[in-house]
């Protein structure tokens, strides 16, 4: 069999850090003339990109394993690696009972990928490469990054990977090392790229992008990133994620009323509305900081969408502290949350505080957030039905070949009559009814 004949799967779990290094590790596959299949019983190469920001991700990825031996008995040459946040965590010990497994790759390692896989492929042995960047004098080496083949509209665009904030239920630090950024001409030079390939929406990504540059010589901010991301020609759209509030500075709001192509969106996770919570998360700044910051993000940006994290349940939270979270989403109203309850990660400063509380109460807690931020959600969508929209066409509705979807500046998916021709395109909505997960609209 040649290079070319060969195969290889991905399974990706996690956020959008996760995505982009799936991309990533797509990317060095096929310049090492690999191509990609969908059907795990093809594939020479399965790659899982794991998460363990939550125990369910890590239970799949080790479900997918226990799979892929399965396979690999039919197909003993298939190589089968580890890579992501699980990798990283856990190193060399998941090999233990899983003779199967080929490679572990740590987050900071995907580039070693090509030479694993040929010292796999020679000697038929377990290999892993676990290296994280744990100084500040390690943070300037950021990994060596393949440029992306293939058409596609939009990209993740990393502009910086770690974090220095150690939040405390939070194990980004240690699994993905210490805060480093890209230089700006590099971050700037591959958007220009995938301008000229096409692609006409960019979402700048990082762990706390707010704090961008902070690693670097030259004196440059977030500000003036997108200051010159949004001067490339070609791209239409450009996103950011994710800002941590103790960072949103007011030169980051200004840019983002100045720049047309920055799109009127931000993500910005304030976790609890209980500021002795907010403490003992390790977060940094108070209710009263975030109230202060949605506001000068909607007096700057009248027509904004802020979107938020919760995480109920965190060790010792009491009845009035959630209740504290709930008057909050009553009183800021934002448009969307990813809501979670808290769960113990190994590793955290969280994992030792006392007063874990039980499945029962959390479980309840979210529930009740849940109801009322939906309902808050729903409600936000209703009051916009008949305002018009831009809308990026992404494709044709998988439920109904007669629609597109494609999600307005707000980053809200918007379903409406239309067909593949549109993909690609800015068209104008109308909307004619809100829901929880977005509107259905006529072309304006
Ligand atoms: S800011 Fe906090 S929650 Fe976000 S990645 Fe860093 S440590 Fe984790």
């Amino acid at each position: 069999m040649t290079t070319t004949d060969r195969k290889f799967i991905i399974f990706t779990w996690g956020c959008q850090m996760n995505e982009d290094d799936a991309e990533q590790i797509a990317n060095i596959l096929m310049s090492m003339g690999y191509s990609s299949t969908q059907n795990e019983e093809e594939a020479d190469v399965a790659m899982l990109v794991t998460c363990s920001v939550r125990e369910k991700p890590e239970e799949k990825a080790k479900s997918k394993l226990g799979i892929l031996r399965e396979i690999k008995q039919r197909n003993p040459r298939m190589i089968i690696g580890v890579c992501g946040c699980m990798a990283q965590r856990e190193g060399e010990k998941l090999k233990k009972g899983r003779p199967y497994l080929d490679l572990v790759i740590g987050t900071a390692s995907i580039w070693q990928i090509p030479n694993l896989i040929r010292q796999v492929e020679d000697t038929r042995k377990f290999k892993y490469a676990l290296d994280l960047p744990e100084t500040s004098a390690d943070a300037l080496n950021v990994p060596p990054r393949v440029e992306r083949a293939g058409e596609s509209l939009k990209s993740f665009v990393p502009v910086m990977y770690g974090c220095n904030n150690f939040c405390a239920y939070c194990v980004v630090p240690y699994v993905r090392g210490r805060e480093r950024s890209r230089p700006l001409a590099d971050v700037v030079g591959e958007v220009e790229r995938l301008a000229l390939n096409g692609r006409r929406e960019i979402t700048l990504l990082g762990q706390n992008v707010n704090s961008y540059g902070a690693t670097l010589d030259e004196k440059v901010d977030f500000a003036d990133l997108l200051r010159a991301v949004s001067a490339v020609n070609g791209i239409q759209r450009i996103r950011f994620t994710t800002s941590h509030p103790k960072d949103l500075s007011d030169r980051l709001i200004e840019a983002m009323r100045d720049l047309p192509n920055v799109c009127e969106h931000i993500h910005l996770a304030v976790q609890s509305g209980d500021d002795e919570i907010l403490r003992r998360m390790n977060r940094r700044y108070t209710s009263s900081h975030f109230r202060e910051r949605v506001a000068a993000l909607r007096n700057a940006v009248p027509d904004i969408a802020i979107t938020t994290d919760f995480l109920v349940g965190f060790p010792g939270e009491t009845e009035q502290q959630f209740a504290n979270t709930l008057a909050l989403a009553e009183e800021i109203r934002l448009d969307a949350a990813f809501m979670f309850s808290y769960n113990v990660i190994p590793n955290t400063a969280a994992e030792k505080l006392d007063g874990q509380l039980t499945k029962k109460v959390k479980n309840e807690r979210l529930g009740r957030l849940i109801e009322v931020q939906n309902r808050i959600t729903c409600e936000i969508n209703a009051s916009h039905v008949g305002n018009i929209y831009e809308v990026l066409v992404e494709a044709v509705s998988s439920k109904d070949r007669t629609r597109v979807t494609g999600l307005t500046r707000q980053n809200k998916t918007v379903n409406f009559k239309g067909d593949a021709s549109m993909i690609g395109k800015l068209v104008n909505v109308r909307t004619t009814e809100g829901h929880l997960y977005g509107y259905v609209g006529e072309m304006a």
